[in-house]
């Protein structure tokens, strides 16, 4: 029998590329929590008083996430959301039960809500509206999903009194954010995808992701540990997902492969470094613009919200056919 690296008592059971070391089950477990705690410390994002959203989509690392949350935390200062996209054939209500058994068992209260009913179209009614305006080169479902899902997490939190948003991004996910900025020179984006930055509205919630430090091989085996029976049916849009992420995921997926722990290594060196500029930013505080339509803030030299020209663009093709 092969003993676990840390406890050297229990038989190991998993392999933890990143450290080189075979741990059991609950040392697995405990290392997972432990780190989270530790970067929800580092970077200050629950402090005492703070009311968590957590945006929980059926997925391996959202449930793991809320199952973390609720074992740090008291679990009256937790909310979990679950947004139904409206994709057709992606079926939204059995992943729904499996958020509502985890809420369940740690007494969480659980929203349910659709994009359709907050915002009055899915996105599915986007696509559509694209097809009918025959639309030239025609936006992917995952921008108007994105930035829907977005908007929806803030209103509800606003609503509800959250004072933080949480999701379920892991460290890889985090990871290929960074080097995307990086390699679009994105001074700006580099820097809100820092866990110090703040919010430049005080109507947006600020957003964070507790699992930066979690590896997605871990949360897969926390998921599995735990016995989550998560969603893993694919979004029937899968093939609209932005290419450059794709690319450098598969990249990155190799080099850690090569030499397991880089992007650990990497995430460490990147936080570490851009947190001056992060402070320096916050010092000059930009106020960002209004949207004229829905009041709510946008990008600086936007008249107009990105949300807003999407909804435009579907309300422009309802009108097709109508008038005349
Ligand atoms: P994704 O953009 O699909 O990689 O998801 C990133 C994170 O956003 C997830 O870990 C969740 O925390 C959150 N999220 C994504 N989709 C939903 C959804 N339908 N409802 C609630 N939260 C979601
Ligand atoms: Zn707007």
């Amino acid at each position: 029998m092969i003993t676990c690296d840390i406890c050297k008592a229990r038989p190991a059971q998993f392999l933890q590329h990143h450290a080189k070391r075979r741990v059991c089950k609950t040392c697995f477990e405990n290392d997972i929590l432990s780190r989270v705690k530790d970067t929800i410390k580092r970077f200050n994002m629950i402090s005492e008083g703070d009311k968590v959203l957590v945006a929980v989509s059926g997925g391996k690392d959202s449930l793991t996430l809320l199952d973390i949350l609720a074992n740090l935390m008291d679990n009256n200062k937790i909310v979990a959301l679950s947004i139904v996209e409206g994709i057709s054939g992606y079926n939204r209500e059995e992943d729904v039960a499996l958020v509502r058994h985890i809420t369940r068992m740690h007494g969480i209260d659980h929203l349910v809500v659709t994009l359709k009913d907050i915002i009055g179209y899915g996105v599915d009614d986007f696509m559509h509206a694209q097809q009918k305006l025959k639309v030239r080169s025609p936006l992917s479902a995952c921008t108007f999903c994105g930035i829907a899902r977005r908007r929806v997490m803030n209103s509800i939190a606003r609503e509800i009194g959250a004072t933080k948003i949480a999701t379920g991004h892991n460290l890889d996910d985090e990871v290929q954010t960074y080097i995307i900025n990086i390699l679009r020179g994105d001074i700006v984006r580099l820097i809100q995808s820092h866990p110090l930055s703040a919010p430049h509205a005080p109507s947006l919630i600020k957003r964070i992701k507790p699992l930066r430090y979690v590896y997605e091989y871990e949360t897969t085996i926390y998921a599995y540990i735990k016995g989550f029976h998560f969603q893993d049916t694919e979004c029937p849009y899968i093939n609209q997902r932005p290419t450059l992420r794709a690319k450098i995921r598969s990249m990155l997926i190799e080099i850690e492969s090569k030499a397991p722990g880089t992007l650990l290594n990497l995430i460490t060196y990147l936080d570490t470094v851009i947190e001056p500029l992060v402070l320096k930013y916050q010092k000059e505080s930009i106020t960002l613009p209004q949207c004229t339509k829905c009041g709510e803030p946008t990008s600086p030299k936007r008249t107009v919200c990105k949300f807003c020209t999407l909804v435009d663009l579907i309300l422009q093709a309802s009108r097709v056919g109508k008038d005349g």
